[in-house]
């Protein structure tokens, strides 16, 4: 049995508390906020509730896994159903297409509005499945730092080789050689944006992420998705892992590159084996301040960020669904802005989730709640108080000519959150939501490791290290964790 301190209760974090409680360790976690979940949180406000970070649940049977080695019965805590829409996209033409969760319904659908044929939609998503089924175990579910699994220089290599995996090309170019309809293309290269990445830049390996929607599907949490942090925090509680809020760890204490505890004020705790949930570059540069940080990894250009309206609206819309994209004119002129000028541009793809649609008491009676989110660059300074001004009007007038309704008089609440309110609620480095970005072949390698070879017994969970961000790859960093651990000690 070991002493376990855990910095942060974001969804990494509850994930390995959960998993290392339930192999009989004494688990702690320590949290800056007042509350759990990290990103994962929501609000409610003149009758509307909102979800404030992730919208969209894939992979549920990460969650599951968790009340399985719990012991626990999932449905007392958390229920959850898949959709039959993915998603309703709205192009600048003014065409619009529904994902439908069925692959042949949807590559049936897509004949119908894009210039392709079924069978080449159905052979793309297999091709996707060829690339996740390639790499998942050696990249996602284990670590790919240890010994075991360490790649050497020739193997690494002979992968980025493989042809069928699309490494040395962008996701882009593989979508233009595979598709000619702009449309399709760019419903194709949306998907680099779910690990905040450029598809003119990440590589076409990323293209294995709509066989993920496709094939596992997408789901909607009972409650919203804010209930998988209550449901995993309740769990968490009922085996007994200790909770502390409203306290940030100042230091990682070392001794003999070895991890001795943590310290908050001048409070020392101490503990066997230490696991920070935090975003890896505060880690190293405020709690590991008299240690060489690993500059090369820290120094990694991060992944977007987001720019979020919390609207009230009042009044309903049967074209919309759950999931609803906007997209913008000129895709690569979007992304040039957010990566290279590190600005907004002012046609930017707009993304509106409404859980209204599922759960009737999100909204008042004929009303909806509208989460509007664009991709905007990660927070270096910019002057964001303008950039919200102009980006409102812009998202105001786009959304209202393509539903043909004066989107600005139906707004009867509003909250806004910038990547600057991002950073500050959760230690995200530059507001970043999915720590680096993928924005080049060799980002898989240049996360940081779940451990540390050079302090014993301090690991790492979390969305900026490996495998990377989003809720399922967090999952499973707190499950590389949790063996690594078992493992070592
Ligand atoms: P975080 O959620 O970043 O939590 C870290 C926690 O550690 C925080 O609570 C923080 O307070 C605490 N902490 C940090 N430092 C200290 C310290 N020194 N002492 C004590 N506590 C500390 N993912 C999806 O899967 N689907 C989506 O649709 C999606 N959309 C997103 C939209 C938005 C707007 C955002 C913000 C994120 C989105 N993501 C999405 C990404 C997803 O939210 C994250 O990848 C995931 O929630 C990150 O979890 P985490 O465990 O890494 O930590």
């Amino acid at each position: 049995k070991k002493k376990i301190v855990i910095i942060g209760a974001g969804v990494a974090g509850l994930a390995s508390a959960i998993r290392l409680r339930s192999k009989g360790h004494l688990v702690s976690v320590y949290e800056a906020n007042e509350y759990p979940g990290g990103k994962l949180t929501a609000f409610s406000a003149e009758g509307y509730r909102f979800d404030m970070g992730p919208s969209l649940f894939t992979m549920p049977q990460f969650i599951e896994e968790l009340f399985e080695v719990a012991n626990k019965p999932i449905q007392n805590y958390f229920q959850y159903k898949r959709k039959s829409v993915v998603c309703n996209y709205f192009f600048d033409d003014e065409s619009t297409f529904s994902a439908l969760a069925d692959i042949n319904e949807f590559a049936e659908e897509a004949s119908k509005t894009f210039n392709v044929d079924s069978e080449a939609i159905v052979e793309y998503l297999k091709r996707s499945k060829r690339k996740y089924d390639l790499t998942s175990t050696l990249f996602l579910e284990k670590s790919l730092h240890k010994f075991t699994t360490y790649l050497s220089t020739e193997t690494l290599k002979a992968i980025i080789k493989v042809n069928a995996l699309d490494i040395n090309v962008s996701l882009n170019a593989y979508n233009t050689k595979v598709f000619e309809d702009d449309r399709l293309v760019q419903f194709f290269n949306r998907f680099a944006t779910y690990n905040g990445s450029s598809p003119y830049k990440t590589p076409g390996i990323m293209s294995m992420i709509p066989h993920l929607e496709q094939y596992y599907g997408t789901f909607f949490p009972k409650g919203g998705m804010h209930s998988i942090t209550q449901s995993l925090y309740q769990l968490a509680k009922d085996i007994d892992v200790k909770f502390h809020f409203n306290k940030k760890v100042d230091e990682i204490i070392t001794e003999k590159r070895s991890v001795k505890g943590i310290r908050i004020d001048s409070e020392i705790i101490e503990a066997d084996i230490v696991v920070s949930n935090s975003d890896v570059v505060p880690t190293y540069r405020q709690l590991l301040k008299k240690h060489k940080a690993p500059e090369k990894i820290l120094n990694q250009p991060r992944s977007s960020s987001a720019l979020i309206f919390y609207w009230g609206i009042k009044k309903e819309f049967p074209e919309l669904d759950l999931h609803n994209i906007f997209f913008s004119e000129d895709y690569k002129s979007e992304f040039d802005f957010i990566f290279n000028k590190k600005d907004v541009c002012d046609d930017p793809t707009v993304y509106i989730n409404i859980t209204s649609k599922e759960e009737k008491n999100d909204a008042p009676k004929g009303c909806e709640n509208w989460f509007v989110m664009i991709n905007v660059p990660s927070n270096t300074g910019q002057n964001w108080d303008e950039i919200i001004e102009i980006s409102r009007a812009n998202i105001i007038s786009k959304i209202s000519r393509l539903l043909k309704v004066d989107v600005k008089e139906l707004i009867e609440f509003e909250s806004i959150l910038d990547p600057r309110k991002i950073e500050s609620n959760t230690q995200s480095y530059q507001g970043a939501l999915y720590g680096a970005a993928s924005n080049n072949k060799f980002a898989a390698f240049l996360r940081h490791p779940n451990f540390k070879r050079s302090i014993q017994n301090l690991y790492f969970c979390g969305g900026s290290v490996h495998p990377g961000g989003g809720i399922p790859l967090c999952l499973l960093s707190g499950k590389i964790v949790s063996d690594l651990i078992q493992k070592t000690n």
